[in-house]
């Protein structure tokens, strides 16, 4: 297996009236071809932001992006279309994403246009209706407009539209965070049988590791801009190190009567990413935090093997 996707020392920053808001700040990882990459936080820890990045919907402040083997960190706007054709996104509501004025069909079909992928109407709309096809959306619902569908089908057209294109790589922005949960293991059983059927390699956005749990090969966690832990997905469920990512699993709900309630409180709200210092920058909320915390910064540090942390204390916190 290939690796398809690498990251090296990424990072955006945004001049904000406060001061440098660092949303992306030095993160470092490689996807397999096929694979998914399940990215977790909070809101406001820079996911988002790392994605559109990595699709040049937003300019890069440093790093690299390596895509297939080609060093994509700097690409002109035609190389940039023709890379759109292989890098798509899929996102939390097509319904704000995309226009509400246009058919669910002509919405799916929009790229087919824009890439001159048809000669002819008719080809484009059996185009259309093939992939509608593919990801469950009824063949009714061609002529109808976003807002006559329910959320479970306006993700599926939005998955009709990121596929169209047979893109190799699709950025996962949330997909299933605005559906009930039984539409949500839907949509993720059919992004799974996609990847199966096509080869795809997903980057899959979320702040809820439940929802990664069972879509991912490796999962990373981020806090506040920054790598805190990443390793394969069965092992951070079975042992995780930061004392972040753990406050997280003890947050997932555990589907039993009477389970015990072994939630990590953290304290306080994530603290702003504006003009960060050489710190933990999850130490404020930290209930291992020691003074050297607050003034070093840690480096991510392969605990096992493909398992990473970035903590100063990590083998005192786990007794390893
Ligand atoms: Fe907590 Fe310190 Fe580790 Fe940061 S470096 S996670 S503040 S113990």
């Amino acid at each position: 297996m290939a690796e398809i996707l690498r990251v090296e020392n990424l990072k955006k920053h945004f001049n904000t009236r406060k001061g440098v808001l660092h949303a992306v700040d030095g993160v470092t990882f490689g996807v397999q071809e096929g694979q998914t990459l399940g990215i977790v936080g909070e809101s406001g820890c820079g996911k988002s932001t790392l994605g559109r990045v990595i699709l040049h919907l937003h300019e890069k402040t440093a790093g690299k992006i390596i895509f297939n083997g080609e060093d994509i960190s700097d690409v002109s706007q035609a190389k940039l279309k023709k890379l759109r054709e292989d890098m798509q996104i899929i996102f939390q509501d097509p319904y704000a994403s995309l226009n509400p004025r246009m058919t669910v069909g002509d919405i799916i079909g929009e790229p087919l246009k824009i890439y001159k992928k048809c000669d002819s109407k008719e080809a484009l709309q059996k185009k259309v209706r093939e992939t509608m096809d593919v990801v469950g959306l009824a063949e009714r619902t061609f002529h109808l407009y976003p807002h006559e569908l329910d959320g479970g089908r306006r993700q599926r057209m939005g998955t009709a539209r990121a596929l169209i294109l047979d893109p190799k790589l699709i950025v996962c922005d949330e997909p299933v965070s605005a559906l009930d949960v039984s539409i949500q293991a839907q949509i993720l059983n059919l992004m799974m049988d996609l990847q199966k059927e096509r080869n795809l390699t997903y980057l899959f956005i979320t702040h809820n590791l439940s929802v990664v749990k069972h879509i991912s090969d490796d999962i990373t966690v981020m806090y506040l801009g920054q790598m805190v832990e990443k390793a394969k997905s069965s092992e951070i469920f079975a042992h995780q190190y930061h004392p972040y990512t753990k406050a997280l699993i003890s947050a997932i709900p555990l589907p039993k009567f009477n389970a015990p309630d072994n939630q990590i409180i953290l304290k306080g709200e994530i603290t702003s990413p504006i003009n960060v210092t050489k710190s933990c920058r999850f130490a404020p909320r930290c209930n291992y935090a020691k003074p050297e915390c607050f003034h070093s910064e840690p480096a991510l540090e392969e605990i096992s093997k493909d398992h990473f942390v970035k903590c100063h204390f990590v083998r005192e916190i786990n007794g390893l």
